[in-house]
């Protein structure tokens, strides 16, 4: 497991793109020097707004609006396509004053995490699904998504092609040994942040696992699986989302620190419980709390990820490899 805690004070923004096999396929390190150049695009919106005093959903908004956008990662235009190469996507926002909303299996938005937001801001609702959010969208002017980019495409004609040429049957009973061989999750979008006046916000956005089944809905807009705030502390998962709502990983890790364990703790307990239903390399964290501390846990091979605020700013790929000898 790796985990990195980091005294960061306020204002302060993290952003994650996604805990996965990322060293699997050929060229990761382009991929991985992409993924990182839109990480600092993501920090950049996300700190420049908690700079001008924007609300802290308004920063996470903005940084998961930059990594929807770029394609390179599995949310918005670059979100992972179901089994019949549709994109279906997930997106959840929370604060710790107040605002939750979060959207599931919508195909409409061009960026999910904005209809989450105007489901927070403009509904009675916390969750709105399907042809729902579509029309939602829709109604409220969003933006359409737009074609899929043609290398999204690409990687799912090749995954359909590997996964038929294997001859084995499709069961998505084999989620696990699919994503070990072909490497399906990943690359979902993520940031928390913490405003200078001790607000807190999470938001996280995916396109969900490659292949999956239509209609099929991860951990990311489950409050309390995918992302999770409270007075103390915003969180934004990533991983293997049937084992993640079963652990509530956000929400657990948020009770961890209730109980009085330390910010680093309570993301390796949030971690191990996510390994006690589907053993290790399953999901990825970030977390800030209201005192200013930040976290960034994951027990997949890598999960790229940053952090911006007043003093510094840290961005990596945070291979597991290379991080071994640091992580206990
Ligand atoms: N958690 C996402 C899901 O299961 C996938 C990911 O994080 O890459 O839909």
């Amino acid at each position: 497991m790796f985990s990195k805690v980091i005294m960061v004070g306020s204002p302060v923004i993290l952003v994650h793109g996604g805990a996965g096999r990322w060293t699997r396929r050929p060229g990761w390190e382009k991929r991985a020097e992409k993924a990182l150049e839109v990480i600092e695009r993501s920090l950049n919106a996300g700190y420049s707004a908690l700079t001008e005093n924007s609300p802290p959903h308004e920063a996470v908004v903005a940084a998961v609006k930059v990594l929807e956008d770029s394609g390179v990662l599995n949310a918005g235009s670059g979100s992972a396509l179901n089994l019949l190469g549709e994109a279906e996507m997930d997106a959840g926002l929370m604060t710790s004053y107040g605002l939750v909303g979060a959207v599931a299996a919508t195909r409409y938005p061009r960026n999910p995490v904005e209809l989450a937001l105007h489901v927070a801001l403009d509904t009675d609702h916390l969750l709105v699904a399907g042809k729902g959010a579509d029309r939602l969208a829709e109604v409220l002017g969003l933006q359409p998504r737009g074609e899929t980019p043609p290398h999204v495409r690409k990687r799912y004609e090749e995954m359909l092609a590997e996964l038929r040429m294997s001859g084995e049957a499709f069961r998505w009973r084999r989620l696990r040994r699919l994503a070990e061989k072909y490497g399906v999750a990943g690359d979902t979008v993520g940031a928390v942040a913490l405003s200078a006046d001790g607000r807190l916000a999470a938001a996280t956005s995916t396109g969900g696992i490659w292949l999956k089944l239509p209609g099929r809905v991860g951990d990311t807009p489950v409050i309390g699986a995918g992302f999770y705030a409270d007075e103390n502390v915003a969180v934004s998962a990533t991983g293997f989302g049937e084992i993640i709502m079963r652990a509530m990983a956000s929400l657990r890790l948020a009770e961890e620190l209730r109980r009085g364990a330390g910010l680093e703790e309570a993301c390796r307990q949030a971690v191990k419980a996510a390994e006690r239903f589907g053993g290790e390399g399953v999901i990825g964290l970030i977390a800030v709390t209201r005192w200013g501390e930040a976290c960034l846990a994951h027990d997949t091979e890598a999960m790229p990820s940053g952090a911006m605020w007043s003093e510094g700013r840290d961005v990596d790929v945070r291979l597991a490899s290379q991080f071994s000898k640091r992580s206990v």
